[in-house]
């Protein structure tokens, strides 16, 4: 793991909340489609959790830059992010986490809520940029339909490749959007979407209830503790 420095080069807004930042590494980092890297705001004082605060890459390996993608909040961490314009740098130290996508997994399923999309959109980037034989089902759910980050991107590769598919759940309002499922992600609906549950790896990540609620499911659904992968956005 090391210290490096970045520019930043763009800023994509993903929905009224939810904002991508992409940044030029001074030099080449690398990293595995799922890890994630810790922002270091406050250099004086690296134990400073207000300001130092970790974020999944929301991108895959192998281009020039790397994004990351933050729930914008209230927070002075969240101020300092929206403060940075174009060409202004930070320091980060990458890469971290052991819950990544290897390219020998067939089928996998994510489930998730809300913010833990981000590492979701690495590993589905690098496995259409790619073109690995992998069968995808990515379970997602947010409150409303104009809460969901990466809506446009996730269509695109599902129309593009017939190995990923897509389930939009929300959970407050009964969606416009006829493919957009009402309610959470339960048992039933994983039991009635996947025929091979017991042959696919399980990837869950977000924040710690979340993750808490999903592992549950999972097992109650599938039963092998060994094929479920899981990161929590400790922080939420
Ligand atoms: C491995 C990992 C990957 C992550 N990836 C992402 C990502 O891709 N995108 C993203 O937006 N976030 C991600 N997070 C969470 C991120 O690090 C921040 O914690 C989160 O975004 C909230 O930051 P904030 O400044 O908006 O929080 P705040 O508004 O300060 O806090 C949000 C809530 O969390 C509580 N809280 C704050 N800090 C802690 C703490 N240390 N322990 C327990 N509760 C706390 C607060 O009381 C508040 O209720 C990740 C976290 C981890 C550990």
């Amino acid at each position: 793991m090391e210290e490096v420095r970045a520019k930043l080069i763009q800023r994509i807004k993903r929905t009224s909340s939810v904002e991508s930042f992409r940044f030029l590494p001074e030099k080449k980092i690398d990293f595995i489609a799922g890890q994630f890297l810790q922002v270091i705001f406050d250099e004086n004082n690296r134990n400073n959790k207000e300001l130092n605060k970790y974020l999944s890459f929301s991108s895959s390996p192998g281009h020039d830059y790397f994004e990351v993608t933050k729930r914008i909040s209230e927070s002075a961490f969240s101020a300092k992010l929206e403060s940075l314009k174009t060409g202004d740098d930070f320091l980060f130290k990458a890469s971290m986490g052991a819950c990544v996508f290897k390219d020998e997994y067939k089928k996998i399923a994510f489930l998730i809520g809300g913010i833990g999309i981000t590492p979701v959109i690495s590993i589905i980037e690098y496995i259409t940029g790619n073109k690995i034989n992998t069968d995808v089902m990515l379970f997602y759910s947010n409150r409303n339909e104009e809460d969901i980050a990466f809506k446009t991107e996730l269509d695109k590769w599902r129309e593009n490749n017939l190995n990923i598919k897509v389930f939009y759940t929300v959970t407050d309002c009964q969606p416009v959007n006829k493919e957009c499922i009402f309610g959470r992600i339960d048992k039933d609906l994983l039991l009635n979407k996947i025929p091979d549950i017991k042959e696919r790896l399980f990837f869950i990540f977000g924040p710690p209830k979340m993750v808490e609620a999903m592992e549950n499911i999972c097992v109650e659904v599938s039963s092998i503790k060994e094929n479920i992968k899981t990161e929590s956005f400790i922080g939420y």
